[in-house]
């Protein structure tokens, strides 16, 4: 006997593996404007990539990260995103509250592929595509429409979400453009839109921490200069991920940092 538990979370598990795969498409097509239908091939010598050598994670072990046809090494981001894919579905699945329906489920799902693909499109080529973040806005407005929240409560988090796009919006015009890009400033959009305005902020600030860290200890590490950049875009969807599935734990810290 299986337990029926293990057996749905295995099946999210493996269906995230396979929709991560489709994910990496997104990441390099979205970037390239190239169509998203056409068939998988090798980066290097353009060749058709057969079905067995396209089966998420195992294929690139399997090739010892080579590519078969002219055996130049693979990108190292295609199983990460796959099996991260994969655990980010387990975990958004555990997280819904129990009575969510199977339609809300499955857009959560959408969502957390899309934070996936902006995640990963800013880290591979500091673009965030605007295909992702329009689509993130549409997802996230049905998730409402369903659940189903009032428009009265739908405009105030939309208000939020122009709130929450104030801070990063300053930094744009600062920094004029270098601190920040354009990107990440409808990036906060969403965010405040997902999140509401204090998750939104709070994710917002969880991001400068991150990256201020990660700066700071490449900056030791000497693998970057002071002078050179990081995308901000991969921290922001940290933000977002860590508030989603962590919000309330990370809410109890803070209040009991600064009471
Ligand atoms: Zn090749």
């Amino acid at each position: 006997m299986i337990d029926f538990e293990v057996f749905t979370l295995t099946f999210i598990f493996i269906l995230g593996l396979a929709i991560g795969s489709f994910l990496n498409v997104l990441i390099d097509r979205w970037v390239s404007g190239e169509s998203i239908l056409g068939r998988s091939y090798c980066d290097y010598c353009k060749k058709k990539i057969a079905w067995y050598d396209l089966i998420p994670i195992l294929s690139f072990f399997l090739l010892r990260g080579k590519t078969r046809c002219c055996h130049k090494r693979i990108s190292f981001y295609y199983p990460l995103v796959e099996f991260i894919t994969g655990l980010a579905f387990v975990l958004t699945w555990m997280y819904l509250p129990i009575h969510t329906t199977m339609l809300v489920r499955s857009l959560y799902l959408v969502v957390i592929s899309l934070l996936i693909i902006i995640f990963f499109s800013d880290l591979k080529y500091q673009i965030i595509t605007d295909e992702s973040q329009i689509l993130l806005f549409i997802v996230t407005l049905l998730i409402y429409l369903l659940l189903p929240l009032t428009w009265r409560e739908i405009g105030a988090l939309i208000l939020a979400s122009i709130a929450v796009t104030l801070p990063i919006l300053g930094l744009f015009v600062v920094t004029k453009g270098k601190g920040m890009g354009f990107g990440d400033v409808k990036l906060a959009l969403n965010m405040g839109f997902l999140l509401g305005l204090k998750g939104g902020l709070l994710a917002i600030y969880i991001a400068f921490v991150l990256g201020a860290s990660v700066g700071i200890i490449l900056l030791i590490l000497q693998k970057k200069r002071l002078k050179s950049q990081i995308a901000f875009g991969p921290f922001l969807v940290m933000g977002v991920i860590s508030m989603m599935f962590f919000g309330d734990r990370i809410w109890q810290l803070f209040s009991h940092l600064y009471k």
